[in-house]
């Protein structure tokens, strides 16, 4: 509370409260899930000075807090998060090439990406088509699909680091991991990505990404309140597989379902709490265990308490 106040009067002095919603009621419409509590503050600044700013703050005064994309693989708690959420949304927009390579800024997202790399010419992102993450998120991620992940394709990305500077982090400095990196640091924000990419026509750009997007065997969920994959997959399993052997499709609690056509999906067939979610991943992890003795491992990340789930 102490540095919610102290948070405030910074704010203030700084005439930066357009940019900042304090006790905001739900995070559930910034997630694809729609499901989640409130959080002591919500900020989404017009410009990257502001941000380095306020990031600078919040680091320096050791404040809690979380960066939001598309809020494509989150599940928030209904009692919320007890920090400040960061936006980088309403930064510019910036995606041009210079050469091969493409820098991107961090708020993109994937259908803008694809239709600016036909126009360029430029192949490498089109295993990306139908996931519906920003450019931040899915670094962060690492997101990938068909065994092609955004770190084989990275050159550099560009962080605003804990003294709210920007700082190039070259990729061989960061190890891309399964749905997860590491970049030896606590506290950054992604704001631009670097991209190295081929020439290619745009024939062939165009014919890959549809190629990519017609073969995704999940393309349809689209079309639901979802956050993708609940569990990530084993070296020598699926966990899709493992759950519909479980009989787990189409498993409901409250308004939370596994989804029928494929079980390592939870969509929100309405008003579904984020407990209710919750409560079905720990069933899920349950089923699993007893019966294979393997222990799923989370892919969607988990924001707030689920204690008492
Ligand atoms: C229908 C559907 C299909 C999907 N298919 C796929 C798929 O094929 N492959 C795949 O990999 N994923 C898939 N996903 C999951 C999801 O889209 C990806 O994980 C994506 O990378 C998340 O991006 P986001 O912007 O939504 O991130 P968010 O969900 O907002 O955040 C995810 C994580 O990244 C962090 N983060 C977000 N932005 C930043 C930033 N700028 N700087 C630092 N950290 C940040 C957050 O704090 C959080 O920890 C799917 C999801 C859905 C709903």
């Amino acid at each position: 509370m102490q540095k919610l106040r102290l948070f405030k009067s910074y704010i203030k002095n700084k005439k930066f409260g357009k940019f900042v919603i304090f006790d905001i009621r739900q995070l559930a419409d910034y997630t694809t899930i729609k499901a989640g509590g409130p959080a002591k503050c919500f900020i989404e600044t017009p410009n990257l000075d502001i941000l380095k700013d306020i990031f600078e703050f919040i680091c320096k005064n050791n404040i809690e807090f979380n960066i939001i994309g598309n809020g494509s693989n989150l599940l928030i708690s209904d009692k919320g998060f007890d920090g400040a959420v960061i936006s980088i949304k309403n930064i510019p927009k910036r995606l041009y090439s210079e050469g091969n390579y493409l820098f991107v800024s961090g708020n993109i997202e994937v259908p803008h990406i694809l239709k600016m790399c036909q126009e360029y010419q430029l192949s490498g992102l089109e295993f990306l088509n139908g996931i519906p993450g920003m450019i931040g998120g899915m670094v962060e991620m690492n997101a990938g699909a068909f065994d092609c992940s955004i770190g084989n394709v990275i050159k550099e990305i560009v962080i605003i680091n804990e003294n709210g500077e920007l700082e190039k982090i070259s990729s061989s400095f960061i190890q891309f991991g399964y749905r997860k990196i590491n970049i030896k640091k606590k506290n950054y924000i992604i704001v631009e990505a670097i991209f190295k990419m081929k020439k290619e026509s745009q024939k062939r750009i165009k014919d890959l990404c549809d190629k990519y997007y017609n073969n995704r065997s999940f393309r349809f969920l689209l079309d639901y309140c979802t956050f993708g994959s609940v569990f990530k997959n084993g070296e020598d399993y699926y966990a899709g597989e493992l759950l519909d052997r479980c009989g787990l499709k189409g498993y409901r609690i409250g308004n939370a379902q596994i989804f029928e056509k494929h079980a390592n999906f939870i969509i929100n067939l309405g008003n579904a709490t984020s407990y209710d979610i919750y409560k079905l991943i720990k069933k899920m992890k349950k089923e699993v265990l007893e019966k294979f003795n393997i222990v799923l491992e989370p892919e969607v990340r988990f924001w707030g308490d689920f204690s008492d789930a």
